[in-house]
């Protein structure tokens, strides 16, 4: 067995945290060292995870504070979570007022980058577009729900929203069906480009001249301490980053948090964070046969009995293709969404995956996603649905669809986790747990994420934030569960 494989052998051991029993001797761990590839600098921070919250944390440390920085990526920078996201924001977050007032900063930090107020033009790149979110509906108890949402006098940060009977939502969207009662139209809510976004980041953080990028793998540090182990190529070659005794580890893996956790941080307790598989389908529109280019998010917000949707010989074949305990409903249940993007269409029904794929802390969840995963039928589900609310989907259900999607990084009350946990020794901290809505809070959760790490004063304005998304916060039920909750 060559020394090589050996050394594979023994690095995937410590991979499943049997780090203490192998390396208990320090003559052994100094000829790992020897057998790494080298050891690199590690500089005043180190990021784990190349997705949008830890280029925005690199960002934060590099320009803002003027720290050197190491990003160390598994993937390469923007290509994993980050890449899936259907790119939409909304500051509309119910009661939960916290999570309004987060959403509302990363946004006007993303409008400073795009205006140049940071000293470079992102030239408008960023597409931030303020399309709105629009919840429709035909069933009339739900339309009064609506109606008495947009009664309620919302609280800063929370945007106005605004009811429109029938003809007013015909008169502003003629190609919604007409059989809608009612919409209610959140404002402060739109779309805008997560990789433009990510790349300028990267961008700005590499003409500091004090950001690097290493591709590999972060496993633990080293029994002293000082270095931290890292692979690459599924382990086949490995490195070392050396670490001083203030260096400051910011932990953003994103749907790999808990295992980074439980590698860097020996004996202290799992983050509370579940990982729940989230797809979405994009099917192309050229003409804008079904929604025009500028049109909002739109919410179906009707229960959606299955006989309205397919014929009983249909359903036969659609049921064959589903989980049995959605095959069974006679009505689906609201939520159906869809937004133009340039010549796609994308649509999301929660419903049809809902729980079917949850990872707990001991769970390692798959990337690249098994495309056998997705149910074959969720596209068709998806165009059917939107077909009762915007006419013009039916025209694309022979279109062949795509589908993809990711894992929702989630805590139990659906808020971020920044900041140190129980058994952080200091200069450790995490930066994470964002489930859906880790694009539009990037920039925000990067900047707190920078200011804690480094220990910079965070001022009155993030005394909320602090303790509102601590990691060692009690957590309750989420504030926010849908438009209903308002
Ligand atoms: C279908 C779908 C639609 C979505 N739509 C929206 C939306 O409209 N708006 C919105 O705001 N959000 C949306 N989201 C959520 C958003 O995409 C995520 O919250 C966000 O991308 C999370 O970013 P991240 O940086 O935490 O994680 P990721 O982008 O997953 O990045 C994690 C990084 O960690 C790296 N990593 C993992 N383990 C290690 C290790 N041991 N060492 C080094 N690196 C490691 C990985 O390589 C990866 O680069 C959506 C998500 C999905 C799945």
């Amino acid at each position: 067995i060559s020394s090589k494989k050996l050394l594979w052998l023994r690095v995937e051991k410590v991979k499943q945290n049997h780090w203490r029993s192998v390396f208990t001797e320090q003559h052994e761990h100094k000829s790992f060292l020897l057998e790494m590839e080298k050891v690199i600098r590690g500089g005043q921070a180190i990021v784990i995870g190349g997705g949008l919250l830890g280029i925005s944390t690199s960002y934060f440390l590099s320009v803002h504070l003027g720290k050197n920085v190491v990003l160390i990526t598994r993937d390469p920078p923007l290509s994993v979570t980050s890449s899936v996201s259907t790119e939409a924001y909304r500051t509309f977050w119910g009661a939960d007022n916290l999570m309004s007032a987060f959403v509302e900063r990363s946004l006007c930090l993303m409008e400073d980058l795009a205006g140049g107020k940071d000293g470079d033009d992102a030239d408008g790149s960023l597409d931030l577009g303020d399309q709105g979110y629009l919840y429709v509906a035909r069933d009339p108890e739900v339309v009064d729900s609506l109606r008495s949402a947009a009664s309620v006098p919302s609280s800063w940060p929370s945007p106005p929203l605004l009811f429109l009977n029938s003809l007013q939502l015909h008169e502003r969207y003629p190609w919604l069906s007409s059989s809608l009662e009612g919409g209610l139209l959140a404002s402060r809510c739109g779309f805008l480009n997560a990789n433009e976004l990510g790349s300028y980041l990267l961008q700005r953080s590499r003409l500091t001249g004090r950001f690097s990028t290493l591709l590999g793998e972060a496993l633990h540090r080293d029994s002293t301490g000082s270095v931290l182990l890292c692979s690459q190529d599924n382990g086949a070659t490995h490195f070392g980053v050396a670490l001083d005794s203030d260096t400051c580890i910011v932990n953003c893996a994103g749907p790999w948090m808990n295992q980074v956790h439980s590698r860097l941080q020996d004996g202290d307790k799992p983050l509370p964070l579940v990982n729940k598989l989230h797809c979405k389908t994009s099917v192309i529109d050229n003409t804008s046969c079904s929604m025009p280019n500028s049109a909002p998010m739109v919410i179906g917000m009707d229960s959606l009995p299955v006989n309205t949707l397919y014929g009983e010989d249909e359903m036969e074949v659609v049921a064959e293709f589903l989980p049995p305990q959605i095959a069974k409903l006679e009505s689906f249940p609201p939520g159906v969404h869809c937004r133009p993007a340039g010549a796609s269409r994308l649509l999301i029904w929660e419903f049809v995956f809902r729980d079917q794929h949850r990872l707990d802390h001991s769970q390692d969840p798959s990337w690249p996603i098994d495309p056998g995963i997705f149910s074959p039928m969720y596209g068709e589900l998806c165009l059917s649905a939107m077909a009762r609310y915007v006419p013009g989907f039916k025209a694309l259900r022979n279109q062949r669809v795509r589908v993809d999607g990711g894992w929702y990084a989630c805590t139990p009350d659906g808020r971020p986790l920044i900041g140190h946990t129980a058994g952080s020794n200091g200069n450790y901290i995490v930066c994470g747990g964002v489930a859906g809505y880790g694009v539009m809070s990037s920039l925000s959760c990067g900047a707190l994420a920078a200011k804690i790490a480094t220990g910079t004063d965070c001022g009155s304005d993030d005394c909320d934030f602090l303790e509102g998304f601590s990691p060692m916060r009690e957590m309750g039920p989420p504030k926010y569960t849908g438009i209903s909750n308002k």
